[in-house]
């Protein structure tokens, strides 16, 4: 994969999108917006040029929310992608929608006013290589 072209999609593979552009930029956002819509504590964005993604399988559903756009599988609800009318040059990919989410580290940390209290003790907390042991249950 060269440095502009990147390919990604949803969970359920309806959807697929192509960019020909080189990633601009890479952020984590903790707004309220970007949780609510994700589900997650954090959200990992990378920007590119507006008009550079094509979406090459199926097409997502635009949630049009706070005057800003963000496209997510009408299947599985990934979301894959945030635009701002206000910011018009760039929209910003989902980080962990492309194939290779590892290769766009985070630059910075954005929206810290948002962040959850419990999300910088995250990284110190006990680690699993796969499930966490689960609490006994004891008779109802
Ligand atoms: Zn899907
Ligand atoms: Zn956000």
């Amino acid at each position: 994969m060269s440095d502009e072209f990147h390919t990604g999609g949803c969970l359920c593979g309806a959807v697929r999108y192509e960019i020909r552009a080189r990633c601009l930029q890479t952020t984590v956002c903790h707004c309220e917006d970007c949780r609510k819509a994700s589900g997650a504590p954090f959200v990992a964005w990378s920007f590119f040029p507006t008009g550079s993604l094509i979406w090459t399988r199926g097409n997502p559903k635009l949630l049009l929310h706070a005057e800003r756009e963000r496209a997510f599988c009408g299947e599985c609800g990934s979301p894959l992608t945030f635009f701002d009318p206000a910011i018009p040059d760039l929209f910003e990919a989902n980080t962990n929608s492309l194939d290779n989410p590892s290769g766009y580290p985070p630059a910075d940390q954005c929206w810290l006013c948002d962040e959850l209290a419990w999300t910088p003790h995250v990284s110190a907390l006990p680690r699993f290589d796969q499930s966490a042991p689960l609490p006994e249950v004891g008779p109802p």
